[in-house]
């Protein structure tokens, strides 16, 4: 079967760039990056060629770039540090729509002794900058924000925020892993102490992630073990991950201009095709800050799981959520968050593109899906009454 992959914000495909790249050191360059040996050290140039292709994409320096196994650990670490940098702060702040790898964290430091602070999001999920300013306090450890949003792909003003939060002294951490390799990123001008990025977000592998701790910042490890990554992270280096993670990075510093434009363009015209063609559909997010390969409609009166089932046989692929809460009947932490009607949040579907699709695949869904949908809400007793 012909598979349309639009569920980029769940992973995306290994490039076959990065691919090539990875396989000689699965077999041949098996060394360890730590050997005194010249055939471990190989391995361990790779790795540093490797800090400096991610360090280019974020315009920081590669001292600055610690890899860890994945987005989650990268956050968990990051806040982890935080707090145990500031031992005597017990405020701790983030949103209402962090993914689970930051939210959960939250929600199992607020039972272990920390005061946590969820910012709320308007209905278009913009971030309430007011209520964060204002409960920003001395006792204020550390404030971690994602840089855009899994599920509606809207982006938050981290460079805003940073310039406030440096001033009051705060620690910064964001979860940039869905912003990474979509949009620029200049740490250079962005005053963010720490940020977690994920490889297979970018057409790299899974099980990859990296950090950015600012020069200065203080830190501490989350996995105490070896002296590598300069003691920062203990564990033998995933080689081949870690040089993925380099030419994905790469290959994003090239693609982040033009490439990016031209999915934004075919995320327009599946979103305003979409919008035309079927009746009570809306964009659920701001469509302005707003991550360009990314669009969550929402389907009122159907279920987004249906949508899902029917396009699968098409195989079209989507989300109906984030990949971590799909599998669930509950509407989105995210889209509730938001205020998304009950009736309109059931029936959201996320299409994520990238750089590999094409014209004729969104052609192919505008084509498909309004017989889909109006098949289900055939089906609905919801949409009967609604009519
Ligand atoms: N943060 C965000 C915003 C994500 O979208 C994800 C993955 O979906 C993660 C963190 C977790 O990343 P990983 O799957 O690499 O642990």
């Amino acid at each position: 079967m012909n598979v349309i992959y639009m569920d980029n914000n769940a992973t995306t495909q290994v490039a076959p760039e990065v691919l090539e790249e990875m396989l000689p050191y699965f077999s041949e360059f098996y060394g360890n990056p730590s050997s005194m040996h010249t055939f471990g050290g190989m391995v361990e140039q790779k790795i540093v060629e490797a800090r400096e292709r991610l360090a280019r994409l974020l315009s920081a320096s590669p001292e600055e770039i610690i890899f860890t196994s994945c987005g989650t650990e990268s956050d968990n670490t990051a806040i982890r540090a935080a707090i145990l940098s500031n031992p005597d702060k017990k405020h701790i702040v983030t949103s209402r729509v962090e993914h689970p790898a930051v939210k959960n964290l939250f929600e199992y430091l607020a039972k272990n002794g920390y005061r946590v602070t969820f910012v709320p999001v308007d209905r278009k999920g913009l971030l309430d900058l007011d209520y964060l300013y204002k409960n920003l306090s001395e006792d204020t450890a550390v404030v971690s924000l994602m840089w855009a949003n899994n599920e509606s792909g809207v982006i938050f003003p981290i460079e805003e925020i940073g310039t406030v939060l440096k001033e009051k002294g705060i620690v910064f951490h964001t979860d940039a892993v869905q912003a990474v390799g979509k949009i620029p990123i200049d740490l250079k001008h962005v005053n963010v102490d720490m940020l977690s990025l994920s490889g297979h977000k970018l057409h790299g592998p899974k099980g990859i992630g990296a950090l950015y701790v600012r020069k200065g910042t203080k830190f501490s490890p989350f996995l105490i073990g070896g002296h590598q990554e300069k003691g920062r992270r203990g564990g033998t280096e995933n080689a081949a991950s870690i040089i993925g993670l380099g030419k994905a990075s790469e290959l994003a510093v090239r693609n982040i201009s033009s490439e990016n434009i031209r999915v934004k363009k075919l995320r327009d015209k599946l979103e305003t095709e979409i919008l035309n063609r079927i009746p009570n559909a809306m964009i659920n997010g701001d469509r302005e800050d707003r991550l360009p390969n990314t669009t969550s409609i929402a389907f009122e009166f159907v279920e987004g799981e249906s949508i899902l089932l029917m396009m699968d046989e098409y195989g079209i692929c989507a989300s109906s959520g984030s990949a971590c809460t799909s599998g669930s009947l509950e509407p989105s932490h995210v889209l509730r968050a938001m205020g998304v009607p009950f009736t309109a949040a059931h029936g959201s579907v996320r299409f994520s593109l990238s750089i590999y699709n094409t014209e004729e695949e969104v052609d192919f869904i505008i084509e498909k899906l309004p017989p889909i949908i109006e098949r289900l809400r055939e089906l609905s007793p919801f949409w009967k009454k609604a009519l």
